[in-house]
Parts: C-alpha cells; structure tokens; sequence
C-alpha cells in the first residue's frame, strides 16, 4: 500500500512513522523546505495531558465584543486576544459551531475525550523514547496552573472533579505551596490567589522532537519531497493523485494533514473541515545562568501565557489572533510577549538578554468544537489528520498512531468515532 501525506508537521511526521512501521510505503509532500517549520516549529512544548481544554468554553460569547474592541486598537496593547473586524463574516460559519459547541455539557465531554487521547499520546512517546533515541529536551516535571483571581480558580474546579471521576490527578495549592515548589514566582508571590497542580503534564520540544521523527520516518523508507506546495487532488476509487510542485503522485490514500491550510487544501475535493487558523506568538529567550530557572511548566490563567524550559532556553508562549492567514511577526504583539514575561517572571525580566530573543508566530489549526479531525473523510481513500489547535503538540503521537493502524487495517487502541472529520 502506498500513502502520501501532506504537511510536514507534527501530525504529518508522526503519521509518517506509524504508516512505515506498519510496512506501508509512505511519500510526504511538504511545500517548505524542511520538517516543522509552520505552527509545530515554536509552539509551548507543553504537555497538557491531565486537562487538555477545548477553547470552546462556556460563557465565551460575552468576550468576543471584547477580543474585537481590542483588535480596533481598544486597549490591544494588553489584550490576549483579537478578532479583526474582516474576520467577523468570514468566520460565521465555523464561529456558529463553535458557539453551538461552548455549552457546559459538550465542554465538559470533548475536554474528557481529548484527554483520553492525550493519555494516549503519553504511552506512544514513552514507546518512541524507549524505541529511538530522539532528544527532545523531554521533562516529565509536571504544570503548575496560577491563577490571580480567586473567582477564575473557583471557576476551574467543576471541570477538574468532571476530569477527576475519570482518573485525573491534580491538586489544589495554596500561595505558599506555590511559592515553597516555585520560587521562581516568589516576585509575584503577592498576586497570586491560588493554584492547581498536574503531577503529570510533561514538556518537550516539538521542533527537536520533529527533526528527530524525520530522521526515523526516513531510516525506515519514508521519502519526503519538500519544497512541493500541493495544487490539486484527484480522487477515485482507484487511489489519489496529487500535484505537488511539478510532479503528479500517486498514491493508494491521502492524508491531509496541512494544519490551519488543511481546511482549504480538502475544500479542493469538495471535503469540508471546519478549521480556523487562530494565531500564536512565542518567545525563545536564554535563560544564561539565571539560577531560578522554572521547575514547572507554568500557566498563568491571569494573563494567559504559558512559561516553560526546553533546554537552556526560557519558551514563552501566548496570544490568540483571528486574523486570518496572515501570519507575520507584529512588534506590537512582540511587545506584549515581552511584557508577559516582565508580568509572570519580573527578575529573570530584569536581566534576560533582549537582544537574544527568538520570535515566533504560527497559526493553530483550531476545529469548531474543540476536537481534532482524525478518519476517514467521506471521499474515497482521503483521510485527515488535523484540527488539534493549541494541543497538537499534546495530542500528536496518539492521533497519528491510531489513524495508523486504521489506515493499515489494525484495530486502534482508542475509539476514533468521536474525533470522525464527518461528526460536522
Ligand atoms: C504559539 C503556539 C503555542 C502552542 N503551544 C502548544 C503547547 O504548548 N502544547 C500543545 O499541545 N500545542 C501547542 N500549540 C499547538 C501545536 O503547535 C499545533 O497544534 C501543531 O503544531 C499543529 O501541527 P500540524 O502538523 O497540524 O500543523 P503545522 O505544524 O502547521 O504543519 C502543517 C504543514 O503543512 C504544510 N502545508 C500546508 N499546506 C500545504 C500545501 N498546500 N502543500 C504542501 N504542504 C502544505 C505546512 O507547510 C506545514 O509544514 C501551540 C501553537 C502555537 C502557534
């Protein structure tokens, strides 16, 4: 059987993998130059394997006025997320899904279902790290979850006891838990009401994580064609052919794995997939010899940004853009990652090396309900393998290994129904 695949991302590579390890013969057309160089490249490294939240969370319709106020320039210095005006209409039709899928009850169901296929993803990288010797900067160190408002906490717990009665572990802490396992956030120590700890959460580097898959994938057969954006598809029941570049490829299946493009590529076979490309920021900062360098990963509920160590580097992630395809660096959201990290970690602010700081900007491909988009599509022989917006990281491994082993005809170890491309 021979399968090509589109995108070179994490969910592309590591369905590359899994496909050869079966015994298929698998051909990835990406068309930049080399593996992960889109949202995969910089993303949080984080792990969010007990709680891997949906953004669909209830109550979210009163704060869209807000994230568009702030995209008109309100108060956009400050502002997490933005929605631009020229966004509004253009994202109607995903944006009524989404909303349709931000009841408690839903949330509450797709955040337990994307956390069964986040412990999965646990097992298939315990397998990978046991299996090739790919150094990703791997922790398992655990996420503190910080919150500044005594109401956001309180607001949190329902989902926990929801995620708790099917085997989450975390905890409650106080201010002086917090401080006693953290002292990197004694500054702030003042601000801080509460927190929660997931014991298990871990942390890695997507982008190491990623060159090190290519290599494997390749060891075993995979051919990568980089440099082949895909212009066409075709579809029968004979197989797929796919332009990439200047050359037709044909193949037995496809799977479009082109992240937040991954909408408009299947659009071009006619197969829909409410996708939306919601915008990150991060900042990769040398950490030198700050000795208070965070033990955790840190997530700070009050200003929604997500600190972590990969390697000897400080990994600061944040921001929620809707404006589109356009994925450029905006100094002005630069700024506010800056001011995050003064926000979050005031001394390490103090002396961090600005001029070494690595900016980065990647779209999520974010599905309207929350849940990644992994199956058969409806056409035949296409398959997906995308949508996991600002968990793709989380929930890599375990999605591509189950479309694996249903592509090449054994039984996933989870139940894939509920993350079918057709549920829409
Ligand atoms: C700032 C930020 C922070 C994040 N933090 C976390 C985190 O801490 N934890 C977590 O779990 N997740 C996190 N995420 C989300 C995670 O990074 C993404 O979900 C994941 O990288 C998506 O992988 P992908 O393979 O679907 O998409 P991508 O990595 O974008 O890969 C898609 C590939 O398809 C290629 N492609 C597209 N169209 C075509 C075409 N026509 N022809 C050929 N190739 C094409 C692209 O070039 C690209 O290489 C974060 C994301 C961002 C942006």
């Amino acid at each position: 059987m021979k399968v090509a695949i589109i995108g070179a991302g994490l969910q592309g590579l590591c369905t590359a993998y899994y496909l050869a390890e079966a015994g298929v013969e698998v051909t990835v057309l990406e068309r930049n130059d080399g593996p992960a160089l889109e949202a995969s490249f910089g993303n949080g490294g984080y792990f969010q394997a007990e709680c891997p939240e949906t953004w669909n969370q209830p109550g979210i319709l009163g704060a869209l006025p807000k994230w568009w106020w702030s995209s008109l320039g309100g108060n956009r210095k400050d502002a997490a997320k933005l929605l631009r005006t020229t966004e509004l209409l253009r994202l109607l039709p995903w944006g009524l899904r989404f909303l349709r899928a931000s009841n408690p009850e839903t949330f509450f169901r797709h955040v337990a279902l994307n956390r069964e296929l986040a412990q999965y993803t646990l097992e298939c990288m315990a397998a990978l790290r046991r299996q090739t010797d790919i150094d990703y900067a791997h922790r398992a160190c655990g996420c503190l979850i910080i919150f500044r408002s005594q109401g956001a906490l309180e607001g949190y717990v329902p989902l926990l006891d929801h995620l708790g009665e099917n085997g989450a572990e975390w905890r409650r802490v106080d201010r002086d838990a917090i401080l006693q396992s953290e002292p990197s956030l004694r500054p702030i120590g003042d601000s801080l009401q509460g927190g929660i700890l997931f014991p298990n959460d871990e942390s890695g580097d997507s982008y190491r994580f990623s060159q090190g898959l290519a290599e494997m994938a390749s060891r075993l057969g995979v051919q990568f064609e980089y440099g082949q954006p895909v212009s066409g598809i075709a579809a029968d029941n004979g197989g797929v052919s796919i332009q990439a570049g200047a050359q037709e490829v044909r193949a037995d299946a496809l799977v479009i794995a082109a992240g937040a493009y991954s909408r408009r590529v299947a659009a071009s076979i006619g197969v829909r997939l409410p996708i939306a490309p919601a915008k990150g920021y991060s900042l990769t900062i040398p950490l030198g010899d700050w000795p208070d360098r965070p033990r955790q990963v840190i997530a700070d509920m009050g200003v929604h940004a997500g600190i972590n160590v990969l390697g000897d580097s400080l990994r600061v992630a944040g921001t929620a853009d809707f404006c589109g395809f356009d994925a450029h660096i905006d100094p002005g959201r630069i700024d506010y990652m800056v001011r995050l990290v003064e926000t979050v970690l005031p001394e390490f602010a103090k002396v961090m090396d600005r001029s070494a700081i690595h900016p980065f900007a990647g779209l999520r491909p974010l599905s309207a309900d929350g849940l990644p988009l992994i199956g058969a599509t409806g056409v035949p022989n296409v398959y997906a393998n995308t949508g996991h917006g600002g968990l793709g990281w989380t929930l890599a491994a375990g999605s591509a290994k189950a479309l694996a082993d249903r592509i090449s005809g054994a039984t996933p170890a989870i139940d894939l129904a509920p993350f079918s491309p057709l549920r829409f």
